[in-house]
């Protein structure tokens, strides 16, 4: 069996086990039931538009638990993770909250925030 990954446009990634050689173009969104393309390249996060995978601020995919609960109780919103434990930063503000949790700040992000 073989972990696929996809990306709903609103949800980020997900993944799905299927036997090797089946994997399917489009998958249904597990939130959402929306039409998600495949993932090619696992650890090439998106790198314009959003949602976006901060690869910065990954963690140890067996930490994802325990940093959604960090981050929940620092920013008061839950943060999505990708399988990778690259945190799924759903827009410029939602990025800017996420760093400040952090007690991070992204000199060279070039978005002036
Ligand atoms: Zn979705």
């Amino acid at each position: 069996m073989v972990t696929y990954q996809y990306l709903c446009d609103e949800h980020g990634f997900f993944d799905i086990v299927k036997p090797m050689g089946t994997a399917p173009k489009t998958s249904r969104c597990p939130k959402c039931s929306k039409r998600a393309r495949r993932h090619f390249g696992v650890s090439v996060p998106p790198t314009k538009g959003w949602p976006m995978a901060c690869e910065a601020l990954a963690c140890h995919p067996s930490q994802i638990p325990e940093m959604q609960a960090e981050m929940r109780k620092r920013m008061g919103t839950t943060t999505e993770f990708d399988s990778m434990g690259r945190p799924i930063l759903q827009n410029r503000a939602h990025r800017k909250q996420y760093l400040a949790a952090h007690e991070v700040f992204d000199r060279d992000g070039g978005y002036g925030d």
